[in-house]
Parts: C-alpha cells; sequence; structure tokens
C-alpha cells in the first residue's frame, strides 16, 4: 500500500510495488513523481527524512533504521548569513527566496543510502515512470494553479516564472499538459548514471553557478560544497506510550522529540475516556504541547554542532514531572524550558518560528509484500522553495529554517544559528507506531512546519486513544498550541470550543490549517490507509 500526496505518485508507487520492488524502491518512485507533479512542496533539489522497518521474529532495535538527508549550508555560510549590513535580520519573505536560503539537496544521496541497506529494484527502473510521465506530461492539478496563481515572487524568478506561466504572464491553468522535458533530462541522467550524478559533474556545477549568480541574495555555494554532502544513518528514538512504542525521527528535526514528549505528557490522562476531537481533548493536548514546545525552543538544533540532551528530554521520570504541571481546568499560560537530568542548560533558540509555510512539503507511508515499511517526509522547505530552478526542478529555501539571529541579548550563540556545513532545524516528523512485540501498527507524517507536530500527536491520538479508522483519525480537525495561542482550523466543529477553551484560559487563534497527513495502519493481516483530503493525496494497495 502507498500514500501520498499525488495520484501519479502513489500510482508509482503502487506500480512499483507490484513489480517486486521494496517500500524503499517505492518511495524512490514516488519522491521522482512528485519532483514532477508537486513541484512546490518537494523535489531532488530539496531534502527529507526517512524512517525505515524491516519485519523480524523477535524485537531489536535493528528493525528500525533512520536517515537524514537534511540539507545543509554552504561551507562558506557564517552565522550572519540572514543578517543586514546593519545587523539587522533580513525579513522572512527576504530570506527565504534567492540564493542565500539554498541548502546544499540531501534527498538523492539519503534515498541512494536506504536504496543501498533495503533496496530490491535496480536503482535505474525506479525512476521510470517519472521520466515517462515527465516525458508524455501532466494535466495542472488544482491545487498547483493554486499555488501559482497565489505566490508572489515566483514570477520574478526567470526560469521558473517561463515554466510556470503562459507567455504573456498567466498562471498555468487548471489542466494544462505540462511537460518537463528538461527534468527527464535530469532524471533519465541519475538513473543511468547513478546518484552521483546529482553531486559530481555538471548537475552540481549548474546549480553552483545558479545560486551564486541569482538576482536575489546570491550564495556562496560551491561546486565542492554539493560533492562533499552526506546522508547520515541516524539512531531512531522510540518510547513507549501506553501499550505501543512510537519511533519518531532524531534531530537535526525538532519533530520526532517533540511529538514523543506530547504523548508522554499525555499518558497521565486516560485518554480513551475523553470524547474525540472535545474540547477536554484539545484542552490536555494543547498543555502537553506548550511544555514540548519550550523544551524544543531551548534544547534543538543541529546534533552534529550542538549537544543536545536527548536522553534527558525523554527520560520518563523527567517528563512524568513535567506532566504533573498539566491542570485539566485550566490553561498554564506560556510554558517554561524544564531541566532534564543531569543535562547542562544550551543557550536559547529563542522563539524564532519563522513564516508561515502551510504550503509546500510532503509526507509518504509505504508497507510492502515483504512486511517492510517506510514513513518519509519529503520537502523544499517554503512552496516552490528558493524559487528557483535548474535542470527542472525547484532548489530549497530550507537555509531559511535557521535561527536569522545568531545569538540571544546577551551575546549568547543559540544553537539553531546559522553555521559552514550545518543543517538548520526541522519539524519534519515521520513517525512509526510498533505494538510491544515489535510488529509495526502504523506509519504516519505531515508537512506543516511546525504545525507538523500538532497534526502528527493528533492523528496517534485519534487512532490509539479513539480507535478511530486511519481515515477518520486523518480527517479529525486539526489543533496546536506551540507555546502561545491555541490555534484551531478554520471551518471545522472545534471552532464552536473557543469560549469553553477560553474560560480555562486559551488564547485561541481560528485559521487555516492545511495538513497533508498521509497514513497506514495495519490490523489483523489488513493494511487500512488514510489520505488527507485536506490536499490532493490518495491511497492504493491491493
Ligand atoms: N522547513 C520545514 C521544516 O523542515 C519543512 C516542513 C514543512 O514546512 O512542512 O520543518
Amino acid at each position: 500500500m502507498v500514500s501520498a500526496a499525488n495520484p501519479h505518485a502513489t500510482k508509482a508507487g503502487l506500480d512499483i510495488l507490484r513489480a517486486g520492488g521494496s517500500a524503499v524502491d517505492a518511495a524512490i518512485a514516488v519522491q521522482m513523481v512528485l519532483t514532477l507533479v508537486e513541484p512546490q512542496a518537494s523535489g531532488i533539489g530539496g531534502g527529507g527524512f526517512l524512517l525505515h522497518f524491516k519485519p523480524s521474529a523477535k524485537y531489536t532495535s535493528s528493525l528500525l533504521s533512520a536517515y537524514d538527508g537534511r540539507e545543509i549550508a554552504p561551507s562558506g555560510a557564517t552565522e550572519t548569513l540572514f543578517l543586514r549590513e546593519d545587523g539587522e535580520p533580513l525579513s522572512w519573505n527576504e530570506r527565504k527566496i534567492g540564493g542565500k536560503s539554498v541548502g546544499v539537496p540531501g534527498i538523492i544521496r539519503m534515498l541512494a543510502l536506504a536504496h543501498q541497506d533495503h533496496g530490491r529494484l535496480p536503482w535505474k527502473k525506479l525512476f521510470d515512470p517519472a521520466i515517462r510521465l515527465a516525458q508524455a506530461g501532466f494535466p495542472v492539478s488544482p491545487r498547483l494553479n493554486k499555488m501559482i496563481r497565489r505566490d508572489k515572487f515566483l514570477a520574478n524568478f526567470p526560469t521558473a516564472a517561463n515554466f510556470y506561466f503562459l507567455p504573456g504572464g498567466t498562471p498555468l491553468p487548471v489542466g494544462h499538459l505540462l511537460k518537463n522535458l528538461e527534468l527527464a533530462n535530469t532524471l533519465s541522467r541519475l538513473a543511468n548514471e547513478g546518484p552521483e550524478a546529482f553531486y559530481i559533474g555538471d548537475i552540481p556545477r549548474a546549480i553552483a553557478r545558479k545560486v551564486r549568480e541569482t538576482h536575489h541574495l546570491p550564495s556562496q555555494m560551491k561546486e565542492s560544497d554539493i560533492k562533499d554532502y552526506t546522508a547520515k544513518r541516524r539512531s531512531i528514538l522510540c518510547l513507549p506510550y501506553r501499550t505501543w512504542n512510537i519511533c519518531g525521527m532524531p534531530p537535526p528535526t525538532s519533530g520526532g522529540i517533540t511529538t514523543l514528549q506530547i504523548l508522554k505528557l499525555l499518558e497521565r490522562f486516560d485518554l480513551a475516556q475523553v470524547a474525540p476531537g472535545s474540547a477536554k481533548a484539545i484542552h490536555l493536548i494543547s498543555e502537553a504541547s506548550r511544555l514540548a514546545f519550550a523544551d524544543r525552543n531551548q534544547y534543538l538544533g543541529d546534533p552534529d554542532f550542538v549537544q543536545i540532551p536527548v536522553q534527558g528530554l525523554l527520560n520518563e521520570k523527567y517528563l512524568r514531572q513535567r506532566a504533573s504541571e498539566i491542570s485539566p481546568f485550566q490553561a498554564m499560560g506560556k510554558a517554561k524550558p524544564g531541566s532534564p537530568v543531569s543535562e547542562k542548560r544550551l543557550p536559547s533558540l529563542s522563539s524564532d518560528r519563522g513564516g508561515q509555510r502551510p504550503d509546500s512539503t510532503s509526507h509518504i507511508s509505504i508497507v510492502d509484500q515483504y512486511g517492510e515499511a517506510i514513513s518519509m517526509t519529503t520537502s523544499i522547505g517554503t512552496a516552490f522553495g528558493s524559487r528557483i530552478m535548474v535542470k527542472g526542478f525547484m532548489l530549497n529555501d530550507q537555509l531559511a529554517d535557521f535561527s536569522p539571529l545568531p545569538r540571544d541579548k546577551s551575546g549568547t550563540p543559540k544553537a539553531n544559528r546559522p553555521g559552514s556545513k550545518k543543517r538548520p532545524r526541522s519539524s519534519m516528523a515521520p513517525t512509526f507506531v510498533l505494538d510491544k512485540d515489535g510488529k509495526l501498527v502504523m506509519a504516519v507524517g505531515s508537512p506543516g512546519g511546525s504545525s507538523i507536530i500538532g497534526y502528527v500527536v493528533k492523528t496517534l491520538v485519534a487512532a490509539l486513544d479513539w480507535n478511530l479508522p486511519m481515515q477518520a483519525a486523518i480527517d479529525l480537525p486539526n489543533f496546536i498550541n506551540k507555546n502561545g495561542r491555541t490555534e484551531l482550523e478554520k471551518d471545522t466543529p472545534i471552532t464552536t470550543f473557543s469560549e469553553t477553551l477560553e474560560y480555562l484560559g486559551h488564547k485561541i487563534y481560528i485559521r487555516t490549517k492545511t495538513s497533508g497527513l498521509h497514513g497506514i495502519r495495519i490490523g489483523k493481516g489488513q493494511l487500512e490507509g488514510g489520505a488527507d483530503k485536506r490536499r490532493e493525496g490518495i491511497v492504493l494497495g491491493d
């Protein structure tokens, strides 16, 4: 079964599974098609995180692997990357577009690493569906059309403007047959010459030249920065939650640790007895979320550069004590970060939240016939990334996830400050749920910037505590508290809880919350999939 954000991509994944491919093989095919059909969200010019599950008779941690394909800053980047000459930070809208925001793309080397470990079909074959579709063309979807129409920056970047607008400047209309021969050519090169063609030769030369020569905030990226990129195997993080084990991606994303913390903080409450999506549920989950986000903002960054108290933050005793701060009857207001056991407090990451980025990024969940599974969140940053297009694909703007101000008022460096070859902190949260025997129960994840964490927690609680089917768990209205206002999804029944929640002390913010949750749940010998109706995804399986 494949659940992904676009029907062409889901179908390509299923075809690979039917041809005997593994979940990783299918993920590669899905990613290549998404590069073509959902170019605003993810692609070979971006990065991502992938979790892999392999069944085994015995429960061992070797069942699970985690791959880090997060973008890195060019070697020439310093902590002043996003400061103007007067020392003020560039605004979100300035820094998220153009050359400086572009990190060295990591997705191809990450997928190559996962394929080396878990692939069954030849690498070359996995590119066929995307190459064929890029040559034949596909009809522009309503969402892609909307993204082009709404984007204020795309038209200023000539290569992208020529591609996404008709002569005369009309955004490509819905149904327009869009071919991408340049991408077909790039993908053929990656298929035939192998993943290294992305990192050595004329492709990286073209990327480096393009970001250095762009009119808006030229980058210092060198060809050798691209060649030097390394994808990493990281140790997956798992924590028991009631009768399950929840497993997530470790830093440089904050997604895993924060999701695990929220669930653990909620264990004190018998959520099964609380009505799904009720005011009481929203209150309790929001309170746990405030505490976890306070820790997130304090402690998380790139583990290769800053010491992160991972074990301390996930320590049961520490989280029990933190959970005692939650009152069922009153909102706590702004939560302070805790002091995880035997760890010294790191410099503040500040509350830099960046701008809203609800329109980009994609999540893929796949379970194959061998019982293996992947949960992968993939992104080029904001919609259309840096807006710089090269060789038929969009380049990410992921470096905008760094704290633009490198130091706090006292001059103390922030853990998420920019730096040479550093990975910016992410919120992506690909997740697995296992039962106590180590069998896979669920694969899920979502786009949505830092709201990803709220979307994933809601879906896990809905599926596990409230036993809702996968689709119903995804459909349930979204809500989140990032240690500030309690955000409720616009035009949903939960907005009627505003007064009740305000009475408990919440400040309410009603707004669009466009998750893109894609999940697969494994019942007794049956797969049950869900795809988020807020985007264009579908599930297909045999
Ligand atoms: N830049 C975002 C992050 O890494 C991408 C995820 C998203 O916006 O959905 O958290």
